[in-house]
């Protein structure tokens, strides 16, 4: 296609002799100061940013009407001339209209702008001008309002904001789509200097355009089929470099060496036996596929998911024995201090009738399980020569255990809750840590398990070995999350609850049963239960939930609660505040808990049973199901309470998903389609999922046609030698993500 040739967008070719992919968007035509700092709100700063800055939709203004033709309420573009164009005052609001009267050979009609006097000074009488826009009624005749328009002299076959598919941008603070538009406009040459990376075959049998030419299709599109094709091949891209991503890691992993770890039958059998209850066939089933995964050289990569209250725990235990009983050390890593206690405690009373020796290490407990007095309080010197030495055979501590000064003897296996990912940098730092043996030390040891000649060791220590990897997380993550940004984790789920919980009882409460509600809560409370306030955030500004959670507790506190001790949890308050209200509200010291959403994980009160949850048509519903998991831990029967204010028929179909929905799964598949994963997981856990500009999680076809190549690819050739373009790519992308993890 022949490029532009009217007169503005040669000015922009003058330009375009220096304009690069890197250039500066400042350098560019119309970019001040003041629009300059606007971009860059938008995360564009230089010429390549602008063509990676995807419309969000479409005005399909690509079919030419005459006058005639026009219909209320259809976006279209017409060709006509100005017959008469004038600014005025309008009688009612003395708001500034330009009112203009425009005519082709069918009819004449009336156009409206408003506050954009400068109009008058741009179109005059006898110009010929495509106007797009909707189609409305005044009051005796249809007329286009706020049109977009583009003098014919300067318009031939590829206009810019009419008479085609016309794309939409999100913008913000000022920014308007014409001038984003003429920006997009003014870097699509750029494309054809970006290297395509996808690699020929792929391309070739899934008929993907190129890059550049996707690009260009992306913005401003010459039809619907075009459009189609140029976001199948983007979202192909991000969701294929994902994918990718995830089969390295993989790859990567199998480098490790893991101690094999032998699966002591009986004893287990005995351990399991011993249990106050006997185990769900899903546990047994996860229990199962975590002893295989152990038995193997290559490290664990297992994520355990299981609801709250599911019994991960007890799972976890029983690989921790296995490993234990191997000689090898397990650590068990806990988001919050309180669960780390809380882990220690139930552990230690699992652990009872064994020999084996825990330890918790937190910021302000440090102890063992062991009965003397002395060991109950220890410094953090006497526990960390008790780790190094192998004394402690299970280490309890928070997700810092790893960062700390801490060494192993001979470590295993390393569990973490509530913590998705662990990646290889990670597994690099365990590995150093419990393999810092000097080969001096190895050739005075003598060791049991592998009595293997310890002369001929001092020539060669043996490989380190890198620790099996067990995650669990409460959170129910969707098929397609799993298959992409969780890709190289096995899961393992655990589907049903232990025999005999009492379910929730939810209740949607409209403004008209508050009293209702805090009359029945006040009961609960005087019965000597807890109470979880849950509040939403205010506004934008309020990201820790400061001032929500704050006004919350106050009118809980003053007004509606004076009797009651009242806790305020949010997330400007220090570590050592957080856990503190944790603590006391455990301990019973509170009565409610006023709370943010920034402390979903991390508060196990078996005796609180109401959750609360104010504005509940903001929060996702994967959000308020985590929410709701708090309660009905324990023998009594528990309440939740989604208070609304809304009476959209939407939110109350989404909500009452909560009371109907089976189980987590069904309720994250479900709140992926209506909300997206950004309110599913928290930015801060989907580093990966920041980059993805135009592929959906709901584009399950395209997430398996990725995989499959991704696959083949990583199996053809590891390191992506073939494909230089590819592992540039890759490689910058690792860059990013791990700066966004
Ligand atoms: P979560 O999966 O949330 O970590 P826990 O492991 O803390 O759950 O288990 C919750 C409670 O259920 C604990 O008190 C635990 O002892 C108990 N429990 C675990 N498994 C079973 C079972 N099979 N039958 C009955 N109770 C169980
Ligand atoms: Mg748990």
């Amino acid at each position: 296609m022949k490029d532009e040739n009217n007169f503005c967008v040669s000015l922009c070719h003058l330009r375009f002799m220096t304009i690069t992919l890197s250039t500066p968007v400042s350098e560019l035509t119309r970019v001040g100061k003041t629009t300059e700092s606007r971009l860059k709100r938008l995360g564009i700063e230089q010429a390549q940013d602008l063509l990676f800055y995807y419309p969000f939709r479409y005005d399909d203004f690509s079919k030419i009407l005459t006058i005639k033709e026009l219909r209320p309420d259809q976006n279209a573009t017409i060709k006509a001339r100005i017959e008469i164009i004038a600014n005025k005052r309008s009688s009612v609001k003395k708001k500034l209209i330009t009112e203009a009267l425009v005519a082709d050979s069918t009819g004449q009609l009336k156009i409206i702008w408003f506050n954009q006097a400068y109009l008058t000074k741009v179109l005059k009488p006898g110009d010929w001008v495509y106007l797009a826009g909707r189609v409305d009624y005044d009051m005796w005749n249809i007329q286009l309002a706020n049109p977009s328009y583009e003098k014919i002299e300067t318009w031939k076959k590829d206009a810019t904001h009419t008479g085609r598919l016309v794309p939409i941008y999100s913008v913000t603070g000022n920014l308007t789509q014409k001038q984003i538009r003429f920006l997009a406009k003014l870097v699509q040459p750029l494309a054809k200097q970006i290297k395509d990376f996808l690699p020929q075959e792929i391309k070739q049998e899934l008929q993907l355009i190129d890059w550049p030419n996707a690009l260009n299709q992306i913005h401003f599109p010459d039809s619907q089929v075009k459009l189609a094709q140029a976001e199948f091949r983007l979202k192909f891209d991000e969701l294929f470099l994902i994918q990718l991503k995830t089969q390295k890691a993989k790859q990567e992993l199998k480098k490790f060496k893991a101690p094999q770890i032998q699966f002591k039958e009986k004893e287990t059998k005995a351990f399991v036996d011993s249990l106050p209850f006997k185990l769900t066939i899903a546990q047994r089933k996860s229990a199962w596929e975590i002893i295989k995964d152990l038995e193997k050289e290559t490290p664990m990569n297992r994520l355990l998911e299981g609801d709250v209250g599911s019994g991960k725990t007890v799972v976890a235990v029983i690989a921790s024995l296995n490993v234990i009983w191997n000689d090898y050390q397990t650590i068990l890593m806990a988001p919050t201090e309180i669960l780390a206690k809380q882990h220690f405690e139930t552990i230690s009373k699992l652990l009872k009738k064994t020999k084996i020796k825990a330890g918790l290490m937190t910021r302000t407990d440090k102890k063992t399980n062991s009965q003397k007095k002395k060991d109950k309080d220890l410094t953090k010197l006497e526990l960390v020569e008790k780790i190094s030495s192998g004394e402690l055979n299970l280490i309890i501590g928070t997700h810092a255990l790893i960062q700390e000064d801490v060494n192993f003897k001979k470590l295993g296996l390393v569990i973490i809750d509530e913590q998705h990912r662990f990646g290889v940098e990670q597994r690099k730092k365990l590995k150093e840590k419990s393999n810092n043996k000097t080969i001096e030390q190895y050739s005075n040891e003598s060791s049991p398990t592998n009595g293997a000649n310890p002369a001929k060791r001092t020539e060669r220590p043996p490989t380190p070995a890198a620790p099996h990897f067990l995650s669990m997380t409460a959170t129910p993550i969707p098929r397609s999350l799993a298959l992409t940004i969780y890709g190289d984790l096995d899961l393992s789920i655990i589907n049903e609850m232990p025999l005999g919980r009492k379910k929730v009882i939810t209740k949607i409460v409209s403004p008209g049963d508050r009293p209702k509600a805090y009359e029945f809560i006040r009961g609960q409370i005087e019965a000597s239960r807890q109470v979880f306030v849950i509040c939403p955030l205010i506004d934008e500004s309020d990201k820790l939930g400061v001032k929500a959670a704050t006004a919350e507790h106050e009118k809980i506190d003053k007004e509606i609660f004076p009797h009651f001790k009242v806790g305020l949890l949010h997330g400007r308050l220090k570590t050592k505040e957080k856990e503190q209200v944790r603590y006391d509200f455990w301990r019973g010291r509170l009565n409610i808990l006023v709370s943010t959403s920034v402390v979903e994980v991390g508060v196990d009160v078996p005796n609180a049973t109401v959750m609360m949850i104010e504005g509940a048509e903001r929060f996702g519903l994967a959000q308020l199901y985590q929410f709701r998991g708090r309660v009905g831990r324990s023998g009594h029967q528990s309440f939740c309470f989604l208070f609304t204010d809304s009476n959209s028929l939407k939110t109350k179909k989404r909500l009452e998903a909560l009371i109907t929905a089976k189980n987590g799964f069904e309720l994250a598949e479900k709140d992926l389609e209506i909300r997206g994963p950004g309110e599913l997981y928290g930015t801060n856990q989907s580093g990966f999922l920041g980059s993805l500009k135009i592929a959906k999680l709901t584009d399950y076809d395209i997430i398996k046609l990725t995989k499959q190549w991704a696959e083949k690819l990583i199996a053809k050739d590891p390191n992506l030698f073939q494909y230089p373009l590819l592992r540039e790519k890759i490689e910058s992308f690792e860059k990013e993500a791990l700066h966004l993890e």
